[in-house]
C-alpha cells in the first residue's frame, strides 16, 4: 500500500515542523498534506499572501520580512488563531514556521491544550529538521519558486529543465526578496537566537524528534513519517 493510502483519513492532530529557514519544512509539509489530508499552516505563506493583497497587516509586515527579521508575536499568533479555527484543521494540521519564539511556543501550548481532534485530545508531535549552516546558506541562495504553481526548485540541487523556467507550467521562476544574501544572514541569525531555544523547550516536554535534514528528500520524509507514526500509534 502507498504511504498516502495508509495514512489518508487518519486523525493526525497537531504537528510542528521545527528547523532553520531552508531546512526543508515547506517541502516536507507539502508531502504530509498529501499523505494525511490535513492542511499545512505556514505563517510565512500567510504573511506573503497579506503582502501581495496589500492588507494593513501585509503593509506592516513587508519591510520586516524583507530584512529577514521576525514579525511581532502578537500579529503572528493572531493569524494562527484565526487559521486554526477553520474546519479543515479538525483532524490535525502541520505548523510550518510557527512557533519561532518562546513566547509563541508558550501561547501555542495554551491553544493546543484546549483543542480536540474528532473528540481526541492529542499533544503535538515536534519534528526538528537539522541542517548545517553552510548547507542552509546554499539551499536559500539557490532557491527559486514558481509564482503560478508554487513548485520549489534549487539552482544547485534541483534545477529546472530549462534555466529559470517552471517544468510544469513554463512560468518564469522568481527569487524571494528575503533570499538575498544579506537577508539570509539575518534570518539565520534570528533562527539561532530566537528559534533554536525551542529545540530544548520541546525536548524537555518529551515531544521532540530530531531528524537529519541533509539526507535526500525521500529519506527525510521516511524519518519524519516514522516520528509521526511513533507518537500517534
Ligand atoms: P518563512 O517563509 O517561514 O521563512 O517566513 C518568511 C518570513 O515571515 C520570516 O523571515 C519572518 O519575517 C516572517 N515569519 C514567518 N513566520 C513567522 C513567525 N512564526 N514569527 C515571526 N515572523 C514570522
Amino acid at each position: 500500500m502507498s504511504e498516502a493510502a495508509s495514512t489518508s483519513g487518519k486523525v493526525l492532530g497537531p504537528v510542528i515542523f521545527l528547523g532553520a529557514p531552508g531546512a526543508g519544512k515547506g517541502t516536507q509539509s507539502k508531502k504530509f498534506v498529501e499523505m494525511y489530508g490535513v492542511p499545512q499552516i505556514s505563517t510565512g505563506d500567510i504573511l506573503r499572501e497579506h503582502v501581495s493583497a496589500g492588507t494593513a497587516l501585509g503593509r506592516q509586515a513587508k519591510e520586516i520580512m524583507d530584512r529577514g527579521e521576525l514579525v511581532s508575536d502578537k500579529i503572528v499568533c493572531m493569524m494562527v488563531e484565526t487559521r486554526l479555527s477553520q474546519p479543515d484543521c479538525d483532524r490535525g494540521f502541520i505548523l510550518d514556521g510557527f512557533p519561532r519564539t518562546l513566547e509563541q511556543a508558550k501561547w501555542l501550548d495554551g491553544v493546543l491544550a484546549a483543542k480536540t481532534y474528532e473528540g481526541k485530545s492529542l499533544a503535538p508531535v515536534v519534528v526538528d529538521f537539522e541542517v548545517s549552516y553552510n548547507q542552509l546558506f546554499k539551499r536559500l541562495t539557490g532557491r527559486r519558486s514558481c509564482p503560478t504553481c508554487g513548485r520549489i526548485y534549487n539552482v544547485y540541487f534541483q534545477p529546472p529543465r530549462v534555466p529559470e523556467t517552471c517544468d510544469i507550467d513554463c512560468s518564469k521562476l522568481v527569487t524571494r526578496k528575503d533570499d538575498s544574501e544579506e537577508a539570509i544572514s539575518v534570518r539565520l541569525k534570528s533562527y539561532e537566537e530566537q528559534t533554536r531555544p525551542l529545540v530544548e523547550y520541546y525536548r524537555q516536554q518529551g515531544r521532540l524528534h530530531v531528524i537529519n535534514g541533509e539526507e535526500s528528500s525521500e529519506a527525510v520524509t521516511k524519518q519524519a513519517l516514522a516520528a509521526l507514526e511513533a507518537d500517534r500509534r
